[in-house]
């Protein structure tokens, strides 16, 4: 079995992975926390990793005293991100929200370590940089989000056969079927609430506005090699469905599976290899029936624009991913409604400046750029 090196353990995809470390006892030679200091300890203390990194320095002498005791290396910062990705291991899961993924990621992928990825944003943002190394690397990404992991599960039998069509499956959040004027005033608590999953904040709110499938459907277009024409967004209200494939001939291979994130995650760290799994069985006689719609785009303006940037290509991706980032933090703290977070992106996508072909340096003044247009819009 592989020995992992897990950034980003104290988030919802993170704790789920330590359940299934536990599980199939996998050993986490590091482990990575934003800010939550107190639960990073606790982790440390049950699986006694090698190192822990905690990204925002401000809590670095914070944990570096919890642990004092224990004879874990503690590091901080992007480079202690970065320091843990590259440990030779036999994965890097990386569940760290949002574009500081980028960075860790691309080391992870140079010292020639497999990526488990759940962080969307790195792929959304730097896909042709990350898809490019994994190239010169040798080495594999396995997809941790359920879509992304159902597309690859329906093409792994499919050998030289290539799709003429993926099928990504939407929920289509909270706010499903509702009009523009009746989003006009939502709560960020009506938002927060998302009718299959229990995740992050930053994801239940890209799940409302749809955004989250905007950041999919780039995510596919990289992972797979696919056109944005051939991937087809299909709401399925019970996300039973994870996502599909179609073939030259017609025929439509799906993944099914209970609503429950250990799966992907599992499949991520034993692939090849599927083991028992922690996660609920599907009783197909109790989910009864299969619902399918159309996602609205006009309504949900994001949507829109995660799919005219991957059209535009170069760093146009990146501005509405990061304008997207921005966007969601304002709606968190009150300052900006729900429907200018769409406003915001489609805003930023026109204003931005656009680069053909980015280089990293490009990808991440891109970042600064979009957050910086987003902040200064906010007071006009
Ligand atoms: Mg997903």
């Amino acid at each position: 079995m592989n020995d992992i090196v897990l950034l980003g353990s104290t988030g919802s995809i993170g704790t789920q992975t330590l359940d299934v470390c536990r599980a199939h006892n996998i050993r986490v030679r590091a482990l990575s926390a934003n800010s939550s200091t107190e639960l990073l300890e606790r982790q440390a203390r049950e699986f006694r990793p090698e190192y822990v990194a905690i990204a925002d320095d401000k809590y670095f002498n914070d944990i570096k005293a919890r642990l004092a005791d224990t004879d874990i290396k503690v590091l901080s910062g992007i480079d202690g991100l970065r320091e843990l990705a590259a440990l030779k291991c036999g994965r890097v899961v990386n569940a760290v929200v949002g574009m500081v993924g980028l960075l860790p990621t691309l080391s992870a992928i140079e010292a020639g370590n497999d990526v488990a990825l759940a962080n969307k944003e790195t792929l959304v943002a730097g896909g042709k940089l990350v898809t490019d190394a994994v190239k010169r690397h040798g080495v594999r990404l396995l997809p941790i989000d359920s879509e992304h992991s159902a597309i690859f599960q329906c093409l792994m039998g499919a050998g030289e056969n290539r799709f003429s069509k993926i099928i990504l499956t939407a929920s289509g959040g909270p706010f499903y079927g509702k009009t523009r004027g009746e989003l006009a005033n939502v709560a960020k608590e009506q938002a927060l609430k998302h009718p299959n999953w229990i995740m992050g904040a930053k994801i239940t709110i890209d799940s409302a506005t749809l955004m989250n499938k905007g950041l999919e459907l780039i995510e596919a277009v990289w992972l797979f090699g696919a056109e944005p024409e051939q991937i087809e967004i299909v709401v399925q209200r019970q996300s039973i469905i994870h996502s599909a494939v179609e073939f030259e001939d017609g025929a439509v291979i799906a993944q099914l599976g209970s609503v429950d994130m250990r799966m992907p995650i599992q499949l991520a760290l034993t692939y090849p290899k599927r083991l028992p799994c922690p996660a609920k069985k599907l009783s197909l006689f109790d989910v009864g029936e299969l619902t399918f719609g159309r996602a609205d785009e006009e309504t949900f303006t994001c949507l829109a624009a995660a799919r005219k940037a991957i059209a535009m290509g170069g760093n146009a991706p990146c501005i509405v991913n990061c304008a997207n980032e921005a966007a969601v933090s304002l709606f968190l703290h009150d300052e900006i409604k729900f429907l200018e977070i769409g406003e915001t992106v489609n805003a930023a996508l026109s204003e931005v400046h656009y680069t053909k072909d980015p280089s990293l340096d490009d990808i991440l003044e891109t970042q600064a750029a979009a957050e910086n247009y987003v902040l200064g819009r906010r007071f006009r």
